[in-house]
């Protein structure tokens, strides 16, 4: 059974096709690159797997069932910009929102659940912030606690976009032996990246993507120069490609 199964996905945006017939499984406990230029629809994807957005066409299973049956499993961590920050609530609360699933909508969560979301908050160094709002977080640390409530949906799969955007290096490094963990505990995460120099360090297999799937597989059978080519077309010249 394979944790994710996407199958012929469509996705226009005002007749404009910005995924164009879209199929691959991956393995379990793997961590997965999505990669590809500024307007690939690497953030689309993501979208269109978790119902966010329509799909002009295509399903998505998760371990061979619609993904509307497995929410439960799955769990999503935005791209940062795309959150009202300013909204009034503090760390704690929105590490709790992530247990919503286990507690049901509308029950108040209980001492056990609260106990959760701060040992979450504590795996990603922010359980000093638990009462703090989030608008007076940096960007790293509002990535962290996106991080720690993705954590305590305990999900066994995770979508993650642009998680490495705008924060400092030692949060890269928080968030990446943070993935490596839920990698050990055989869970699979699917990652947009835009960061072509540390792929070959960071992930286990890539999915490069451009309108179309170009290529998905082991990361050095598939992060090839060829395959970057065909996906960024002239843009890559611009790449450092020692580092490729
Ligand atoms: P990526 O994440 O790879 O940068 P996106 O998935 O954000 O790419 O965008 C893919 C394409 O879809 C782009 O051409 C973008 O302009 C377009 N697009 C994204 N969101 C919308 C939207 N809400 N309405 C119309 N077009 C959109």
């Amino acid at each position: 059974m394979e944790p994710i199964k996407v199958e012929n996905v469509t996705v226009a945006y005002r007749k404009k096709p910005v995924l164009q017939d879209i199929s691959f499984t991956v393995p379990e406990g793997k961590l997965i690159g999505i990669i590809g230029p500024n307007g690939a629809g690497k953030s689309t994807l993501i979208k269109a797997m978790l119902g966010l957005i329509p799909k002009a066409s295509g399903t998505v299973s998760i371990y061979d069932k619609p993904y509307t049956k497995q929410r439960k499993l799955v769990g999503y961590v935005p791209q940062r910009g795309s959150v009202d920050w300013d909204f009034p609530t503090n760390s704690l609360d929105v590490v709790l929102m992530g247990r919503y699933g286990h507690i049901g909508w509308f029950k108040r969560p209980g001492k056990k659940d609260i106990e959760y979301a701060l040992e979450c908050l504590d795996k990603v160094g922010m359980k000093e912030f638990a009462n703090r709002q989030i608008s007076q977080l940096s960007g790293g640390q509002q990535q962290r606690v996106f991080l720690a409530r993705a954590l305590a949906q305990d999900a066994t799969v995770y979508l993650m976009d642009e998680p490495f955007v705008g924060v400092d290096a030692a949060t890269e490094k928080a968030i990446i032996s943070l993935l490596n963990e839920l990698k050990a505990q055989g869970k699979t995460v699917l990652v947009v990246h835009h960061d072509l120099q540390t792929v070959k360090e960071y992930f286990d297999w890539v999915l490069l993507l451009n309108l179309r799937k170009i290529a998905i597989g082991p990361t050095e059978e598939v992060f090839t120069v060829d395959h970057l080519q065909k996906t960024y077309g002239g843009r890559l010249a611009f790449l450092d490609q020692t580092k490729l």
